[in-house]
């Protein structure tokens, strides 16, 4: 391996949760020199990633995800002797609001523990998006040590898609009751989902919680067979009680042996790598484009013409791309 020449990589690499959460902090920072730091980090430590299970958890608020992670996480440190990650995705999040949501005020118990990680949603500001921040982060904790890390979504709607391009295994938790109408969810998430499990099945739930498992076990035969041979399922569980807990963890397992064995856990990484590539090169032709001056000039001069018809697009589109590489 190669020598590892920052001081703040070699901290991370020994599981040092502060260096951790320093080099997370240069992933979000807005700061140019930050953002090259973040860089040189993680090319750092990426031979030491991807050695974990990346679970994303979504379902709409109150459905019981921050309850969820917290039992599930306890479980997976004391039973499994796990170190656990919680990243947040929110790609509404601002400053202020990532703060309140933070690792104080929610899963407390896990918070605590030193073998958990929590870090709240990067905010909306974040260059690149918090999305690609998100990604990165999941390195830096695979970096650290964690080996299951999840992801929340936080937001409704962009997130759960944004979340499903980072995760090996998707968990869709659902509230009792409210079969059909899907929660006021597209019903795309559904189909994305490697897991349904309807969640607050204690107390006097049990009945909805039975007929929204059936309800969703019909939607579920609508869907095609997934490629990868796995078959998603409707389960249900209590995260107050921890009822069915490890049982879900048992169907994350099973979906990484059966995925593993047939390749698909490989294949899938690869396309979230391909795209992710994809829409950093995008993003950065566009901010050429928008920031360099001669670009910026030789854009708004080709605009002019393609709108006047003296030029058409794909004469445009070529002469621009040659003024890139002058
Ligand atoms: P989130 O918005 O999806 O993260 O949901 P939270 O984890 O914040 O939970 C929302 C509310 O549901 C809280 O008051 C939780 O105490 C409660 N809750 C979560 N899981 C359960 C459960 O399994 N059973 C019951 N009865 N309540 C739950």
């Amino acid at each position: 391996m190669k020598k590892i020449n920052s001081s703040l990589a070699q901290s991370l690499l020994a599981g040092d949760r502060i260096a951790l959460a320093k080099a997370i902090t240069l992933v979000e920072s807005a700061s140019p020199r930050h953002h090259r730091e973040a860089q040189k980090i993680i090319d750092e430590i990426l031979p030491y990633t991807g050695k974990s299970i990346r679970v994303g958890v979504t379902g709409v608020p109150g459905a019981g995800k921050s309850t969820f992670i917290e039992a599930l996480g306890n479980f997976l440190i004391s039973k499994k002797k796990r170190k656990v990650a919680v990243l947040a995705i929110d790609p509404t999040s601002t400053v202020s609001k990532g703060s309140i949501l933070g690792d104080k005020t929610r899963m407390e118990s896990l918070a605590r523990n030193e073998n958990a990680f929590i870090r709240p949603s990067p905010s909306a500001g974040v260059p690149g998006g918090v999305a690609a921040a998100t990604r990165e982060s999941i390195l830096l904790c695979e970096a650290a040590g964690y080996d299951v890390i999840f992801v929340e979504t936080m937001g409704v709607g962009q997130s759960e898609t944004a979340v499903h391009s980072m995760v090996d295994f998707l968990l869709l938790l659902l509230l009792p009751g409210a079969g059909d109408e899907l929660q006021g969810m597209k019903r795309g998430i559904v189909e994305l989902a490697d897991l349904l499990a309807v969640n607050k099945a204690d107390g006097g739930n049990l009945q909805k919680v039975k007929l929204a498992q059936a309800a969703y076990k019909q939607a579920l035969r609508l869907f095609p067979p997934n490629e990868n041979g796995w078959k998603p399922d409707v389960v249900t569980c209590s995260a107050l009680t921890g009822d069915g807990i490890p049982q879900i963890w048992k169907r994350i397992e099973d979906f990484e042996k059966l995925t593993k064995a047939n390749r698909w856990f490989h294949v899938k990484r690869q396309e979230q790598s391909r795209q992710w590539l994809r829409e950093r090169v995008l993003e950065t032709v566009i901010k050429q484009l928008r920031e360099n001056p001669k670009l910026k000039k030789k854009f708004t001069e080709l605009e002019r013409q393609v709108e006047n018809g003296k030029m058409s697009v794909i004469s445009a589109t070529r002469a621009l791309v040659m003024s890139f590489t002058e």
